[in-house]
């Protein structure tokens, strides 16, 4: 049998950094899901489709194809066979992927190939409805967040760190639209499972996290 462990949250509370991590320590295959969805929102854009028009959505991924390979450790996301995972952390593929994400079609493709990379193998995934829907009977399942305050923050000194220029209360506004969408939603929200153990890093840096949820593991 495999070891699941799943990690819900809301944009910017540090999931796919402390995932890696748990990830790395447990040698465990980290699975980034919101990736996939980054994937097929990129698709959209390319193909002009309006993320807002649900019924073109459904139909045009349909034939989209997208896959996970793991080089050198770390995932690769492949559109039609194209890696594309240095296209799909702009801010514009982040709110069409929360828009394109509502879509229930999007998620029953994307939902399954989630649940067969678990199936197989001890992984880190990582998402808004891991804990809920994708693997309900995770061995540990875990709900990270922080204040809104807190997540624009850290999301704004990575961004002045790759020197871009960004203004604080837009990156509030920003997160602040993204997760209203995604706990809103009708289609897998997110929300805390019944049994996830709620984890708010706001005052805990990125090693308290990680020795916090290790302890659990054992
Ligand atoms: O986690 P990340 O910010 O990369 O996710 C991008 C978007 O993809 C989220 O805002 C959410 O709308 C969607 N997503 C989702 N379900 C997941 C992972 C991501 O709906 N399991």
């Amino acid at each position: 049998m495999s070891y699941n462990v799943a990690i819900d949250g809301p944009a910017g509370a540090g999931k796919s950094t402390i995932a890696k991590r748990i990830a790395k320590e447990k040698g465990f295959i980290y699975v980034d899901t919101g990736a996939m969805y980054r994937a097929m929102a990129l698709h959209m854009l390319r193909e002009n489709v309006s993320p807002e028009d649900t019924a073109a959505v459904a139909e045009e991924c349909e034939g989209v194809d997208i896959t996970i390979r793991y080089e050198g450790g770390e995932q690769h996301v492949f559109l039609n066979g194209e890696d594309v995972n240095g296209l799909i952390r702009t801010e514009e593929v982040s709110q069409t992927a929360s828009k394109t994400s509502v879509v229930r079609r999007v998620r029953e493709r994307l939902v399954s190939l989630q649940q067969e990379m678990a199936r197989s193998q001890d992984v880190v995934m990582d998402g808004r409805d891991i804990g809920t829907k994708v693997l309900p009977d995770a061995d540990l399942k875990i709900f990270l967040t922080a204040s809104v305050s807190v997540r624009a923050g850290r999301r704004f000194d990575e961004l002045k760190a790759k020197g871009m220029s960004v203004s604080l209360s837009e990156i509030e506004d920003e997160i602040r639209e993204r997760d209203e969408r995604d706990m809103t939603r009708e289609e897998s929200p997110l929300v805390q499972a019944p049994d996830a153990v709620l984890v708010d890093t706001s005052d805990l840096n990125i090693d308290e996290v990680v020795e916090k949820i290790l302890a659990m593991i054992k």
